[in-house]
């Protein structure tokens, strides 16, 4: 075998596979895609059986501490008030995640400048909108143009049905003044690009078996590996390796077997996800880097923003089959998603509107939040809770601070000997005003359209599923880690092209932006091919 690539990309998550397929169209390039984990067999998801839901409490969690796969590393997030959520296979968290798809908003990339807080980015909206159109296009994003919260959007899928609870919530909505819009969901609602429709069943977050989901191994994948990209699976990267110019030529990896193995490349792409990029970087040590590579500032690991939910829960009278239909895709509302001088907090927050829950989830967790009795009464009373459900989830914008952080975890390590991670984890009372307020919010809108509420809290413990800006962008190499187009300041042909390097995390799921700007960094890898490369 000839070991040596043009381009190494590390993690085939959601900006690995990006960074592979926008790559790849120049098919002279020898591209090879590490990926720690194993291959998924959709056609082995749990959404095939009955019993799916248990699934989750095991094999299909989202907790890597209790799912405990060959490919998961230890992450003590004991330290932490919300615990980590991840996905290492073939197409990363994607697999499990729900597919909802807002981008950012312009003023997220200028928070300094609006709101003096935190930074601005060093690049800005109008820059990155052509690719949030290349991805929404690759990735099918379900959706409906018009929203006066995003003029930008001019093509989108049908959107995910919004059922007789999201039609209930969206009339609150109009009858409070509130802005409300149906999700924008990564989701085939039509058939499209050879895959299935969405048949609106709901249990997305253990992988969708009929392939509607817009996870990459069903969108951008296909695509790179038709283009010639070579994936490695079960092959886990321990170390980035640099030559003596201080250029990157390569990586050492564990193969499938343990054994340890080296492959030389011009250009090494990072993409192991906000937990899993700082990790590999802390870990690949040498003598120009002896804290870790690219960690001359220290900054390697910091800054983690985790966007803390709360949790709002409504039981109606009806029976509104609440339980039907992808599970974080209905409505959003993002009436408070910018800073206004009345509240006691900058910036924001999403209020994501989420089906009710699984039959198993309903009757267990009832008997604490649903006030379901246990006993003679128990199905009584779960005919009057199930299905009759809704969840409102407040994405808070979470601001960068140095505490909050990853470190290497010496006393917990992966199956190859390599370290854990541990997470340090504080909510800012920003953050706190922030949920506390929508937590207020939301149940001024279930009165609204006549739910009692039944629950609310924030944290939300099991939902650190975002992660972002442990490898931040900026102008300035004393207090970033990579420029605006992910490349190390300090080594010029590697590239960070997840969400680490994230300045602020806006108030919505990443996805959108993080693949958006993979496909802005790879543009200019692209066109600046040559002056990148180490000649090896
Ligand atoms: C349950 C759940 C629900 C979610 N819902 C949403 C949502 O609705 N919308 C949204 O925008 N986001 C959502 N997310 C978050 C989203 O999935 C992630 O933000 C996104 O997948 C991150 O992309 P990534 O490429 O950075 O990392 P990942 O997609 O996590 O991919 C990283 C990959 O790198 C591999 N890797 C790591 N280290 C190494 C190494 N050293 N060697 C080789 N391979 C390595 C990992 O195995 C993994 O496969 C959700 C996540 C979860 C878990
Ligand atoms: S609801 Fe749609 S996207 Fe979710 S698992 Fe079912 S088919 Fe897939």
């Amino acid at each position: 075998m000839n070991d040596v690539a043009d381009i190494i990309i590390i993690g085939s998550g959601a900006s690995g596979a990006a960074a592979a397929w926008s790559l790849s169209r120049d098919k002279s390039l020898r591209i090879v895609c590490f990926e720690q984990g194993s291959l998924s067999n959709s056609s082995d998801y749990p959404t095939k059986s009955e019993d799916w839901e248990l699934s989750r409490s095991d094999k299909s969690s989202f907790d890597p501490n209790i799912r405990k796969n060959l490919a998961d590393y230890p992450i003590d997030d004991s330290n932490s008030p919300i615990s980590i959520a991840n996905f290492n296979g073939f197409g990363g968290s994607t697999i499990l995640y729900s597919a909802h798809f807002p981008r950012f908003h312009p003023s997220d990339f200028r928070v300094k400048t609006l709101d003096n807080i935190a930074d601005d980015w060093p690049l800005n909206y109008s820059e990155l909108n052509p690719f949030f159109d290349e991805n929404e296009k690759k990735m099918g994003v379900a959706g409906l143009v018009g929203d006066t919260a995003y003029p930008e959007y001019n093509s989108l899928l049908p959107p995910v049905p919004l059922g007789d609870m999201g039609k209930k919530l969206a009339k609150a909505f109009n009858e409070m003044n509130w802005h409300w819009w149906p999700s924008y969901a990564a989701i085939n609602t039509d058939k499209r690009n050879n895959r299935a429709n969405c048949i609106n069943l709901g249990p997305c977050n253990v992988g969708c078996s009929q392939g509607a989901k817009g996870s990459v191994d069903v969108t951008y994948w296909p695509l790179a590996r038709l283009n010639g990209v070579e994936v490695y699976t079960e092959s886990r990267v321990y170390e980035i390796t640099l030559d003596k110019k201080g250029l990157a030529n390569g990586v050492l990896y564990f193969d499938k077997n343990g054994d340890e193995c080296e492959f030389k490349a011009k250009i090494v792409i990072v993409a192991c996800s906000g937990i899993g990029t700082p990790r590999l970087l802390l870990n690949s040590k040498s003598e120009a880097f002896p804290e870790g590579l690219l960690n001359d500032n220290g900054l390697v690991g910091k800054n983690l923003m985790l966007h803390p939910l709360a949790y709002v829960e409504g039981v109606f009278d009806e029976d509104l089959k609440s339980s039907i239909g992808p599970h974080g895709c209905c409505i959003l509302s993002q009436e408070f998603y910018e800073t206004r001088g009345e509240n006691d907090f900058s910036r924001g927050y999403t209020m994501q509107i989420l089906r009710g829950t699984p039959p198993i989830e309903t009757a267990t967790t009832g008997y604490f939040m649903r006030q379901l009795s246990i006993g003679k009464d128990h199905h009584q009373d779960f005919k009057k809770i199930f299905n009759h459900t809704a969840g409102i989830a407040i994405i808070s914008e979470d601001l960068p601070e140095l505490h909050n952080r990853v470190e290497l975890d010496y006393e917990n390590k992966d199956l190859f000997g390599l370290p854990g991670v541990k997470i340090h984890y504080e909510l800012s009372n920003n953050t706190k005003n922030i949920l506390n307020h929508g937590i207020k919010m939301s149940k001024e809108i279930f009165s609204s359209a006549g739910a009692r509420v039944t629950s609310s809290f924030a944290p939300v413990k099991n939902s650190g599923w975002h992660l972002m800006g442990t490898a931040r962008m900026g102008s300035n190499p004393k207090t970033s880690v990579v420029n605006k187009f992910g490349q190390a300041h300090q080594v010029k042909n590697i590239f960070i092209v997840d969400s680490s390097v994230f300045v602020t995390s806006g108030a919505v799921n990443p996805v959108a932006t993080a693949q958006a700007i993979t496909l802005f960094a790879c543009d200019y890898i692209r066109k600046n091919i040559s002056n990148i490369s180490n000649p090896l």
